[in-house]
């Protein structure tokens, strides 16, 4: 039997192991880190070193690593071993405070974007004690920040921090206008629901496409996709539920809250969800379960997928981020309340983030393209590009009273608590029916559904940080400069319906009526990664994350080149194997077939039988398919030789790749897949949909 409340967590430096390991100063300083900011002494940081280096050894590890976010999308790490030698021809395992502090580290190979010269290769990093270590493969995992010497950020964590600092600043701010005197600190929660796919291994390594990039550029959709929607919660096959079993238990080993697992809509995809928790932890946790994801399926000879778009033609795989903001003593900030006071903070919160959501759209759908992502959104299975807001049918009523009550009393006080009086309690299953709106209000908590599946967790939730901590900071303004503090705060809310209830929809996202009537409502709709990003740089956002010391200028133009870097490598390597798949095995392929075609009806004409109609209608379809599929290589070929070497115009590149290279690859594989459809199994050169889909 599995004793989890035992295992859990076993592999965490956690509070419980702390409390026990260190001298109660030295825990009572650590916490004060923690807690409040407060840097640590050098002498403590050496007794917790000193602690967690025992922790680790009994544990069966002999290294450490400084683990950290660099602007990869994964996690890096740099190991050494606790040995220090004696001087008598023997080690002793040593870690000291210093070691925990700060390690420096070679940032010359991870993405700078100009941030650092390259004469000056070294960044430093710093311990996160608001994140727990832990042990993994032998190594204790130290999270840590990200920097250059300069001290710009050079990673995913920095900036989710201060974006955290930001919004429980300005929130406590409003909760102290509200009479909330006693909040010592706002904490921003998230659970990440995590969708993936699982493929056999072996099939795996048949296609050169899903090795290189991550994602099939080629296939014709299977007689059977996802229009039987019985995999959606459907049994789990043995196989999967034994990946499973391993998973929770890894994960549980690290603390990681892992609740639900289910099969997703598409065949072959699933869902983890874990029980949330602090932002900070959140985001590292979910990084180190994609990772665990990845190493527990190739113990069952299973590859996990976290690309955001493996398979045309069935749904992608998502990154659902459940958002919100709860007070030091676990009130829920987006909790309606039971008595009418309650009721008007909750609805200023709901204010705050309507008008966040609306004034910097832009900037919230930049902080989910990337070149995955570009085939999720906007496809009639995940979320558009435009950003809206699902609030469902009751609050939207009551938000729609709150504005037009100025038309029928003028006391504004009764009538804020005729509108609060009637606010009830939102069950799940009222709110939460809207599964195609891109940022859902879902009773408690908010739900934000564009990030691909690949995303950390950092990104968007530093973007939801700032904007709401920027307008909760104008919201406390106004509330303490207020000498009536229940009128401003009606004011605000009615002024914040009038002026962002644009962005709130009910409806259904994925039709062809919203796209209309978001462009009449002046919504932004920016279905490519290289019309979303030049927001991320823009005035506003520069503006705007300077005002809460989120990113500097330089940080946000460097973060910008990053990605488009990386938008187009990963365009030019998905070309790049297309043009090689398409030539050294599909031609060749299409080639046999056509001539085994051919040599069929010389055979047939020879022996004077009747020619077969069918091998004469084949081999004329397949011939002019034929044309058209070196053709179109020729074209994707021309192309890609063609791309701009613009060292200094990365956006001209990006833009070339996005508007002439993606879209012949288009071409190219559509007259692929229809090819393999009339092409014996036996001879196509790679492992079909059904295959990878169903084969498992
Ligand atoms: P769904 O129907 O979308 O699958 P769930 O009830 O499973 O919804 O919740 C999804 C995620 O939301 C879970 O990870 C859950 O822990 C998380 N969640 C619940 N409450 C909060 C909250 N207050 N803050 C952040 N995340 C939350
Ligand atoms: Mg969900």
């Amino acid at each position: 039997m599995i004793n989890v409340p035992e295992m859990f967590g076993e592999l965490v430096f956690n509070d419980k192991v702390m409390k026990e390991r260190l001298t109660p100063e030295v825990y009572k300083s650590l916490h004060r880190t923690i807690g409040r900011g407060k840097p640590l002494d050098l002498n403590v940081a050496n007794s917790v070193a000193n602690a967690m280096k025992e922790w680790a050894i009994e544990k069966g590890a002999t290294h450490f690593t400084h683990w950290f976010q660099p602007m990869t999308g994964i996690t890096a790490e740099k190991h050494d071993s606790f040995i220090s030698p004696t001087g008598d021809d023997g080690v002793i395992m040593e870690f000291s405070g210093k070691e925990l502090i700060k390690g420096e580290s070679d940032a010359s190979s991870f993405p700078s974007g100009g941030l650092r010269a390259t004469f000056e290769a070294r960044g430093y990093t710093a311990w996160d004690p608001t994140s727990y270590a832990f042990i993994k493969d032998n190594s204790l995992c130290i999270p840590t920040v990200f920097c250059s010497w300069g001290g710009e950020a050079l990673d995913m964590k920095t900036p989710l921090l201060r974006s955290i600092e930001a919004v429980n600043r300005h929130a406590k701010r409003v909760l102290k206008a509200l009479g909330n005197e006693d909040i010592k600190r706002v904490i921003s929660t998230v659970g990440p629901e995590q969708e993936y796919f699982l493929i056999d291994k072996e099939i795996f390594s048949q296609r050169k496409d899903l090795i290189y990039c991550g994602r099939t550029l080629f296939g014709a959709q299977p007689p059977k996709g996802q229009e039987v929607e019985h995999h959606y919660y459907g049994a789990i096959k043995p196989r999967i539920g034994a990946f499973m079993k391993d998973l929770d238990i890894e994960l549980w080993k690290l603390g990681i809250l892992a609740k639900t697992e289910h099969n997703e809509a598409a065949p072959a995809q699933h869902e983890l969800a874990p029980i949330y928790t602090t932002l900070n932890t959140a985001a590292d946790h979910n990084q180190i379960t994609m990772e665990t994801m990845r190493r527990v399926a190739e113990k069952h000879n299973l590859v996990c997928l976290l690309h955001e778009k493996p398979f045309a033609g069935v749904n992608g795989s998502g990154k659902h981020i459940n958002w919100s903001l709860s007070t030091n003593k676990g009130q829920n900030l987006f909790e309606p309340g039971k008595s009418p006071k309650e009721n008007a903070q909750f609805l200023l919160f709901l204010s705050a983030v309507i008008r966040a959501v609306d004034e910097y759209q832009d900037i919230l759908r930049a902080s989910v393209a990337t070149a995955g992502n570009d085939h999720r959104l906007g496809a009639s299975e995940a979320p558009p590009a435009i950003i809206s807001m699902f609030l469902g049918d009751e609050l939207t009523d009551i938000l729609n009273a709150m504005e037009s009550g100025e038309e029928y009393t003028e006391n504004e006080k009764t009538e804020m608590e005729i509108g609060v009086d009637v606010l009830p309690h939102f069950p799940k299953d009222t709110t939460d029916r809207n599964r195609t709106s891109p940022f859902a209000f879902t009773g408690n908590k908010f739900e934000f559904r564009m990030p691909g599946s690949a995303l950390s967790v950092a990104g968007p939730s530093t973007v939801i940080n700032t904007i709401v901590a920027d307008v909760l900071s104008d919201f406390a303004d106004k509330l303490e400069a207020s000498e009536d503090i229940t009128r401003t705060l009606n004011k605000l809310i009615r002024r914040t319906i009038r002026e962002h209830k644009r962005i709130i929809f009910n409806g259904d996202g994925y039709s062809d009526e919203w796209k209309e009537e978001a462009a009449r409502r002046g919504l932004s709709n920016l279905p490519k990664t290289v019309d979303a990003l030049p927001a991320q740089v823009a005035d506003k956002a520069v503006e705007l994350y300077a005002r809460h010391a989120i990113f500097t200028k330089k940080e946000l133009e460097s973060r910008y080149e990053i990605q488009l870097e990386s938008y187009c490598s990963t365009l030019e390597i998905e070309a790049a194997t297309m043009l090689d798949l398409a030539k050294k095995d599909i031609i060749p392929a299409v080639n046999r077939y056509v001539t085994e075609l051919s040599e069929s009806l010389v055979i047939q004409k020879k022996a004077g039988a009747r020619v077969c109609i069918a091998t004469v209608t084949e081999q004329d379809q397949l011939s002019l398919l034929f044309d058209e599929l070196y053709k179109s290589t020729i074209k994707l070929e021309e192309a890609v030789s063609c791309i701009p070497n613009y060292k200094n115009d990365i956006e001209a590149k990006a833009r070339y790749l996005c508007d002439t290279v993606l879209v012949r690859m288009a071409i190219l594989r559509d007259t692929c897949d229809k090819i393999e459809e009339s092409t014996p199994a036996d001879m196509w050169p790679m492992p079909d949909y059904g295959v990878l889909m169903f084969d498992i």
